[in-house]
């Protein structure tokens, strides 16, 4: 049984005050959600007040971005150590924004991804096509190379570890949702190259969370197909009450 997880990624959004507030008011939400794993991914700047906010809860604390080396002269930049010290459990890593923003490259994701998994950290590793690449028929091609370049070199315990994000990039921020039925399609793909790279029992426990415009009106749907195990969500885990909405999810 693969339990889902609903992540909140919190972008540049919420100061430590209001990232504290959030979290107060989720912990009861979170506390009685038996059916998922609950995960909140503030800016840095929040990160430790919020850890210390969501200690002995249900609510694990991820980052966002993450640096590979234990520490150096890297101006803006954060190690693995210094998340594990403010508190975080997990990190998301290779987001399309960072993709996009900073030049972010398949070898940089796994780069960050080992240096994560080697402190301990649980990394959430999204891939995901742009609408250029998806009308050109190409969507799989680029997620078996996300797949294989952002996670080379990884054994089948460090897979074990980890957690995949189909974020489709047309469908961040867009309000335009992949159908349960797309979204399926990659998901049954990703998990296909799981098997092929990292065996049949991996595959089968590998956890793929669908993003991209997740809403309460649309999460049941894409809940209920069996091969998405939860969500990655931004603006709508921006609001106490989508967020509840979204962690209390109904499959249908
Ligand atoms: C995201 O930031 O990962 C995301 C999926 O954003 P949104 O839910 O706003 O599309």
């Amino acid at each position: 049984m693969r339990r889902p997880v609903i992540a909140g990624n919190w972008k540049m959004y919420k100061t430590i005050a209001e990232a504290v507030d959030f979290v107060e008011k989720i912990k009861p939400v979170a506390e009685s959600a038996e059916h998922c794993e609950v995960v909140v991914a503030p800016p840095f700047t929040a990160l430790a007040a919020v850890a210390k906010a969501a200690k002995g809860s249900k609510v694990a604390v991820a980052a966002q971005d993450v640096h590979w080396d234990k520490e150096g002269a890297h101006t803006g930049d954060v190690s693995p150590l210094m998340l594990s010290d403010a508190g975080c459990t997990h990190v998301i890593i290779g987001h399309s924004e960072r993709r996009q923003d900073h030049a972010e490259t398949d070898d940089l994701v796994n780069r960050r991804l080992k240096a994560a998994l080697a402190a301990g950290l649980t990394p959430i590793v999204c891939v995901g096509e742009t609408l250029v690449e998806r009308e050109a028929g190409r969507t799989l091609e680029v997620l078996e190379r996300q797949f294989l370049r952002g996670l080379a070199g990884l054994t089948s315990s460090d897979f074990s570890r980890i957690i995949i994000a189909y974020e489709p990039v047309w469908a961040i921020g867009t309000g335009r949702t992949a159908t349960p039925e797309m979204a399926a399609e990659s998901h049954r793909y990703l998990r296909e190259l799981a098997r092929r790279q990292f065996g049949q029992e991996e595959a089968g426990a590998i956890r793929i969370l669908y993003g991209g415009s997740v809403k309460p009106d649309n999460v049941g749907g894409l809940m209920a197909q069996e091969e998405i195990d939860g969500a990655l969500v931004g603006g709508a885990s921006l609001k106490v009450d989508s967020f509840s909405a979204l962690i209390q999810y109904r499959r249908g």
